[in-house]
This record gives C-alpha cells, sequence and structure tokens, in this order.
C-alpha cells in the first residue's frame, strides 16, 4: 500500500473477514488488558493477492499507566505458510487420488460418532476393497493401475453426497462414512450403488477390464463404540464379502464377531505355543519305488493342546502366517527336524532325507538362509539331506529378501521341492529361475487320477515334464494299490500316503524304518 492508501484508516482494513471474530475478540482483550498479543492473519494486498503476516501487538502506555497506543511489528510469512499448507496437505490428503488419507478420514469418522452420539442418530461406515486390481497392477503396469485408481475414486465419489465422507486407505481399499443416518438402509442404499457402478468396465490400454468392488459395512453405535473397532469389523465384514464370492457387500454380524473371538483366542494361545513346549512333529514316510524303501520323512507340525489331543496345522498354521508367528514356529520346525534326524540316523552314512515344510513369510525374513545352515552344522548334517517343501505361491511374490534367501540356500547345497504342485498357478518360468530337485504332485490329482481319464493324463504329463527338467517326482496323499499301480506304470520316483504309513511320532520312526515296504496295506488313523 501507499501512504495516501493506509494513513487515517485503520489497521484491519487489510485483514479478510476469514480472520474471523474470535481472533479479534481475543487480540482486543489481550491488548486492552495491557499484554502483548501474537498471532496469524491473512490479509490483502493493494493488487488483490493474499498474504500471511505474522503479528505482535503490544500496548504503549503513558506514565499513568494508561493505554494511549498500540504498537504492531508485522512479517510477511507468506511462505512459510504455503510450505506450512502443503505439508498439512500431504499428511491429510492422498497425492493420487487427492481424497482423504488415512488420518483425515479418522478425524472425519471421530466426528461422525460425536455427531451421532449427540443426535441419537447412526454413522455407517463402509470399507471398499477392489477385487482382481492386483491383475490389473501386475498384467498393465503401475501406470494403468493408478489410472484406475483415479477412476475408481470418481466412481465412488458418485455414490456419495455432500457431508459424506470419501477417503483412500492406501492400496485399492477405501472408506465411505455416512454421519447422520437413520437406519441402515442408508448404507445398503450406497453399498448397492458401488456394486453397480463397479460392474461397468475400465477402460485402459484399449481394453475393458473388469474390476469389481467388495464392501463391509458397520454402524455406530451397534458395531462398536469407536472408530477403530468400526473399522476392524467393517474390515472384517469385507473379507467376508469376498469370502461369498466378491462382487457384493456385507454388514458385520454376530457370527463374525464370534468368529473373530474365536481367532483371537487361538492367537493368544498360539503365541508363547513355542515358548511352552506345545509344538511337535510327527514324520511321515516318502517311499521309493525303485527299492520300496523309504527316501526321506516329511517333518509335519502338531499342536498339543491342553486336553492332550493334538490340533493339526489346518487348524492353525494360516493364523501363525497372519499375525507373523509362523517364524519363530517355522525355525523351531527346521531346528528340531534337524536335532531328530541326526538322532535317527546318527553317523550312519544314510541317505535318509528329512523334509521340511516352508511358508512364504518365513523366506521373506532375512537371514533365514544363514539360520538353515547353523542347523545343519549344529547338527552335523550334510545339506542335502534337507530338503525344502515350497509352495507355488512363494515364487511368485517373490520379494528382494526371498530371492537372497533361495539362492543362499541353493548354494549351500540344500534341496528344494515344489509342493501341493498343479494347485496353485502352475507357471513353469520359476522351475528355471532356481534349481529345483523335487517336485510333489498334489494330492488331489493322485485321487483323481483313476477315476477321471483327465486327471489320470495330467498325471501323466507332470510327471513327464518334471523328469524332462530333471526332477524327481513324488505322488502325495497315495491311498490304494491301484493309484499305486498307476504310478509305478508311469515312472513316478516316490510316493507318499496312508497306504504307507500316516505321520508318527519320531519315537516310531526306527521300528517304522525297519518295516516291509514292499506289500503296504491302508492304514487307518490311529485312533
Ligand atoms: P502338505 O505339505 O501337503 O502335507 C501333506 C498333508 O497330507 C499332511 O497333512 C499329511 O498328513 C496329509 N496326508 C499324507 N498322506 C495322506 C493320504 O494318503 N491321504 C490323505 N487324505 N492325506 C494325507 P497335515 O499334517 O494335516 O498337514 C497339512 C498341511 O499343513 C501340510 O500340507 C502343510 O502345507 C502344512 N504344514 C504342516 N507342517 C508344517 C510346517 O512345519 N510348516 C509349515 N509352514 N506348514 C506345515
Ligand atoms: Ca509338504
Ligand atoms: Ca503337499
Amino acid at each position: 500500500y501507499r501512504l495516501f492508501d493506509a494513513v487515517g484508516r485503520n489497521l484491519d482494513f487489510t485483514c479478510l473477514d476469514m480472520a474471523g471474530q474470535k481472533t479479534f475478540q481475543t487480540l482486543w482483550s489481550t491488548v486492552l488488558a495491557g499484554q502483548e498479543w501474537h498471532g496469524e492473519f491473512c490479509n490483502r494486498r493493494r493488487d488483490g493477492g493474499l498474504f500471511w503476516e505474522h503479528a505482535t501487538v503490544s500496548p504503549l502506555k503513558d506514565k499513568t499507566g494508561a493505554i494511549t497506543h498500540f504498537i504492531a511489528v508485522k512479517e510477511d510469512i507468506t511462505v512459510r505458510r504455503s510450505y506450512e499448507e502443503r505439508l498439512l496437505r500431504q499428511a491429510n490428503y492422498d497425492d493420487l487420488t487427492g481424497l482423504p488419507n488415512r488420518v483425515l478420514m479418522l478425524d472425519r469418522l471421530d466426528q461422525a460418532i460425536a455427531v451421532a452420539h449427540r443426535n441419537d442418530t447412526l454413522a455407517a461406515l463402509l470399507y471398499i476393497d477392489l477385487d482382481q486390481f492386483k491383475n490389473v497392477n501386475d498384467t498393465l503396469g503401475h501406470v494403468a493401475g493408478d489410472r484406475l485408481l483415479k477412476e475408481a475414486s470418481s466412481r465412488l465419489a458418485e455414490c456419495t453426497r455432500e457431508g459424506d465422507t470419501l477417503a483412500r486407505m492406501g492400496g485399492d481399499e477405501f472408506v465411505i462414512i455416512l454421519p447422520g443416518i437413520t437406519s441402515g438402509r442408508a448404507a445398503q442404499k450406497v453399498a448397492e450403488r458401488v456394486v453397480t457402478l463397479f460392474n461397468q468396465p475400465f477402460h485402459l490400454e484399449g481394453q475393458d477390464n473388469f474390476v469389481t468392488a467388495s464392501l463391509g459395512i458397520t454402524l455406530f453405535p451397534g458395531d462398536g463404540a469407536d472408530g477403530q473397532v468400526l473399522l476392524r469389523n467393517a474390515d472384517l465384514a469385507m473379507y467376508k464379502a469376498k469370502d461369498l464370492g466378491r462382487n457384493g457387500y456385507h454388514f458385520f454380524t454376530q457370527e463374525i464377531n464370534a468368529r473373530m473371538q474365536a481367532r483371537l483366542a487361538l492367537e493368544g494361545k498360539l503365541r508363547g505355543a513355542v515358548g511352552r513346549d506345545e509344538l511337535l512333529l510327527h514324520y511321515q514316510p516318502i517311499i521309493g519305488l525303485e527299492a520300496n524303501a523309504p527316501v526321506a520323512l516329511e517333518a509335519l507340525m502338531r499342536w498339543r493342546q491342553p486336553d492332550g489331543g493334538l490340533l493339526m496345522p489346518g487348524h492353525f498354521i494360516s493364523l501363525a502366517e497372519e499375525v507373523g508367528l509362523i517364524k519363530d514356529m517355522g525355525d523351531w520346525v527346521v531346528a528340531t527336524a534337524c536335532r531328530d534326524l541326526h538322532a535317527l540316523i546318527g553317523s550312519s552314512a544314510s541317505t535318509l532325507r528329512m523334509a521340511v515344510n516352508v511358508s512364504p513369510r518365513q523366506l521373506q525374513v532375512e537371514g533365514f538362509g544363514a539360520y538353515v545352515a547353523r542347523q545343519l552344522s549344529e547338527y552335523a548334517l550334510s545339506p542335502d539331506c534337507l530338503e525344502l517343501e515350497i509352495t507355488e505361491s512363494v515364487l511368485m511374490d517373490d520379494t528382494p529378501e526371498t530371492a537372497v534367501n533361495l539362492k543362499q540356500l541353493c548354494d549351500l547345497g540344500v534341496r528344494l521341492s515344489i509342493d501341493d504342485f498343479g494347485t496353485g498357478y502352475s507357471s513353469l518360468g520359476y522351475l528355471q529361475r532356481y534349481p529345483f530337485d523335487t517336485l510333489k504332485i498334489d494330492r488331489s490329482f493322485v485321487s483323481a487320477a483313476l477315476d477321471n481319464p483327465n486327471a489320470g493324463r495330467l498325471v501323466e504329463t507332470i510327471i513327464g515334464m518334471a523328469h524332462g527338467l530333471g526332477l524327481e517326482v513324488i505322488a502325495e496323499g497315495v491311498e490304494t494299490i491301484e493309484q499305486l499301480t498307476f504310478l509305478r506304470d508311469r515312472a513316478c520316483d516316490n510316493v507318499q500316503g496312508f497306504l504307507f504309513s500316516h505321520a508318527i511320532p519320531p519315537e516310531e520312526l526306527p521300528a517304522k524304518l525297519d518295516s516291509d515296504f514292499t506289500a503296504p496295506r491302508y492304514q487307518t488313523e490311529p485312533a
């Protein structure tokens, strides 16, 4: 401003109204009380542009102590303010879609809960996850994936009204908050609209891509007293929708709640199971068909319950993987299997191998390869005594750590085996990437081989292919003489199944290994 613009005018003539009455009230009450006031204002320049100032206003008093003037010292802080605003934006909004992020969403959720509480209404939380998004990202690349996410966010925006919050939680997960609703019906309508809109294809890279949405819904106050609980329960309900075939929505229910409580209880018990010595290994012989004698043992985990019963791995392995307990459990399995093999073969020249199941999570942890090496040397075992069974999923999403661990294990001379072959992606590229030694044909093919000609031909083809690649073949789940004959006729190398033996405790191994394997009979489960 030039002098004549300003002289004689009240100092606040540059201030924008948005500074608000309250700021001025505190300013005046502070300075009139004889104190100094600091604060920030947004001002308008003479040319209309805005700038931020930091102001210090101090009262000036005469000899009698009466306030006669005020002195304002002002500093232009526009640069700092815009930097702060950018930071604030980054902290609260998602870069890609411009939507509120998780942090701001939680804030809005708290507000919605407060409003519902005050007005005795409801608030709804819709947790949205895109189905098959990973496919698009993997096949068309991240740029196309980003475009899809933007398009998805505008479709979701179409389903909301003013006052609702649409936020991106990260990845392909979104949240919609509906404040102040009076029944779950409102949430259901929004969910139906989302599902419908996502049944339209996304045009990307010149093609139509179908990416549907699965939603989980929670209502305040019924499904949770605070934001964290509402969010967790909506997430669980979303998984329920996925379980039911995706492309749909599911409300949180007491049944979901009960299942989750049971899982939490199981998790609580599983934590510390290693420490309390509750895990044990049973071993199932793998029989070589050339000599009709055991060539290997597969270590299978069991978990002893307080009532003495044994829980099978199908009930706890996936939970252990989800909650991060598998690493310690898996390390324990490697050490125990090595110890038991050492006890069994001692320093004899036995070529009996030990097969150990390894979960993808274990291979993602740095240092697994080194840990295995230490166990082998601790129990004076040759590395080729140990065979690690890995499922195809490990190789589909191999992280850098997975590759390092596998490389280390290969260099060490440990054998690698593909478990459950045929149930996963059955992509053959990875068979060349890592030097596998063994391929295990999944039980489902073996059991179908005789009744279903297609399954029979598939088993034949897998054996031929594996041999072509120089791999040894193990057929899993062999239960009948007919299956055994079928496999023998097709030059399958090894078999494993109840026809020969169940998995048994280590103390029963010496007698079992000495028994006759030439005339097998189906073994019924021990009581
Ligand atoms: P898997 O690796 O495919 O192990 C073979 C499973 O088939 C075992 O079940 C075994 O008892 C069962 N089986 C063997 N022969 C027959 C047969 O003739 N008929 C039938 N119906 N079943 C047969 P189990 O012990 O319940 O283990 C289930 C799965 O749990 C294993 O499948 C493996 O994926 C996992 N698992 C077991 N122990 C471990 C472990 O130490 N670490 C990890 N990560 N996973 C493990
Ligand atoms: Ca296995
Ligand atoms: Ca298997």
